[in-house]
């Protein structure tokens, strides 16, 4: 029987570390309660920097294992390295997962797709902390190759430098989308534990995975918080967690009401004439920005030229704002239409280096 339920979404909450016997048998008797699927504790943590709590190993194995049996709850756990998967098997687990610093080394992964040759558990891999779909899909890869049946994608954020837009991890949402878009029959799990890394965000974030259409939730979580061994910030205790759950509105992909199809079949159709009307006018403005370029070889002028870019950002966000569009928005688009002329003149520019120094070495 497939773990993975259909009901969106499929709830796997935990706390970040599991610490204390008494600890797990709280959580667990309180989330079984509430109906989440699948209960999760980190054995082993990564930590960034050494001399931090790191898991209690094996003997948080036990309590798990006492959990599953007490609670009839399902267990997942991160591994990390192939003696990982050995004891997990040895205690029970029902599922792996595998960690964002493990996703983004394709010999560690190998190792463990290696120790799983021939084994039936679903595997649930974190998307790298690098913004790489590539490397997060080659890892789903290697646990396929070698049987495992149940693979499941987790979003978790990527890192960058500094806090920006205050998630601890950058959603960056094109990557998970990019991930259905080549697998549309993933499972995909979303993280918001980990992207947001506080407490008060993650109902926010739970929100947008479901209007993405995911089909998981993973959520950490903590009988008090406050007092975690590990990622304090971003625990919930399972109240929390059941009134997130519970105020979550699912929408579905497809409805079957047919006024709501044929109403977004005209909007599509609007939307698709719109589409080809703005690449019709990038193909003119492009063809335009040649003619500059040319006329920029001809009088011996740089391609680029800050002060005009200067003001073009100023007058796009103008117009930006004209039309209640953010800024931010129009002023990225237009720096990679600006990037493309650019790219564009520079040939033509250097077209004419080479045809000056054909004409000097006949
Ligand atoms: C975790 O889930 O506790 C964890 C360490 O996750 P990540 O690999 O996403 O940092
Ligand atoms: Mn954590």
């Amino acid at each position: 029987m497939s773990l993975f339920t259909t009901a969106r979404p499929f709830v796997i909450a935990g706390p970040c570390s599991a610490e204390t016997r008494e600890q797990v048998m709280e959580t667990a008797a309180a989330l079984s309660a509430m109906g989440v699927q699948l209960f999760r504790a980190g054995v082993w943590k990564p930590r960034t920097r050494p001399g931090q709590f790191e898991g209690n190993g094996a003997a948080a194995l036990e309590w798990l294992q006492e959990a599953k049996a007490t609670y009839n709850l399902p267990m997942t756990i991160e591994v990390a390295e192939p003696a990982h998967i050995e004891l997990a098997l040895k205690y029970g687990m029902d599922a792996l997962w595998i960690g964002a610093r493990t996703t983004v080394n394709p010999f560690q992964v190998q190792h463990l797709a290696d120790a799983l040759r021939g084994v039936d558990i679903p595997v649930m891999v974190k998307n790298p902390v690098n913004t790489d779909v590539d490397l997060w899909m080659g890892a789903i890869e290697r646990f396929e190759a070698v049987g495992i049946k149940e693979v499941a994608a987790i979003h978790r954020g990527f890192s960058g430098y500094g806090a920006a837009g205050g998630y601890r991890n950058q959603p960056n949402w094109p990557i998970p989308i990019e991930l259905k878009r080549r697998r549309p029959e993933l499972m995909m799990i979303c993280d918001p534990s980990h992207i947001t890394g506080k407490r008060e965000r993650i109902g926010e974030i739970a929100q947008k995975a479901m209007d993405m259409h995911f089909e998981g939730l993973m959520i950490e979580t903590h009988p008090r918080p406050d007092e975690a061994w590990s990622d304090a910030a971003q625990q919930v205790t399972p109240e929390k967690l059941q009134e997130i759950l519970s105020t979550l509105v699912v929408r579905e992909e497809y409805t079957t009401d047919m006024s709501g199809v044929m109403q977004l079949e005209y909007l599509r159709q609007l939307m698709d004439s719109i589409d080809s009307e703005i690449i019709d006018l990038l193909a003119k403005r492009m063809e335009l920005s040649g003619k500059m370029g040319e006329v920029k070889r001809d009088c011996n002028m740089t391609a680029y030229q800050p002060a005009r870019w200067r003001e073009m950002v100023e007058k796009c966000a103008e117009r930006a704002e004209l039309h209640l569009l953010p800024k931010e928005f129009i002023v990225a688009l237009y720096e990679k239409i600006h990037d493309e002329s650019i790219r564009q003149q520079l040939a033509i520019l250097e077209d004419k280096g080479k045809l000056k120094l054909k004409s000097e070495n006949p």
